[in-house]
């Protein structure tokens, strides 16, 4: 295999929230950024939007894994994401050096990039999100 893994900088912070309405001003506050369009994404059971680096999900029903993951424990921190040019490899990379992968295959996320999650139990705690963006 010819790839060589490069750096994969840090993406985006994703926050779980009741409302990207509600919560985009405060984010546009701080940041100085302005909030993208929700997109819909069904198969994730989940709105999102984008204010700068800042991921705003907002679950669509209380039976989703981010419904659920507010219902637990409220607004706050969901995962963070870096950012990679070869999605699949770094998956079998990291699953060799025996990371816990939630997605052994990426598929599609936000903005029709390529996304995969590694387990928290992998990663202190925190859900992490490889991407590969596609434009
Ligand atoms: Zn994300």
């Amino acid at each position: 295999m010819m790839y060589s893994p490069s750096t994969n900088p840090l993406d985006h912070v994703a926050i779980a929230v009741h409302s990207i309405e509600d919560s985009a001003s405060l984010f546009e506050l701080i940041s100085g950024e302005v909030c993208s369009p929700p997109e819909t994404l069904e198969a994730q059971g989940v709105r999102v939007a984008f204010v700068g680096s800042i991921e705003l999900l907002e679950p669509l029903s209380p039976d989703t894994t981010v419904g659920r993951f507010l219902e637990r424990r409220g607004q706050g921190l969901h995962h963070i994401a870096y950012r990679t040019d070869d999605i699949s490899t770094e998956l079998s990379r990291l699953a060799a050096a025996g990371v816990h992968l939630i997605d052994e295959e990426p598929r599609l996320g936000a903005n029709g990039h390529l996304v995969a999650f590694l387990h928290p139990r992998s990663t202190a705690g925190i859900l992490t999100e490889l991407v590969q963006h596609t434009d």
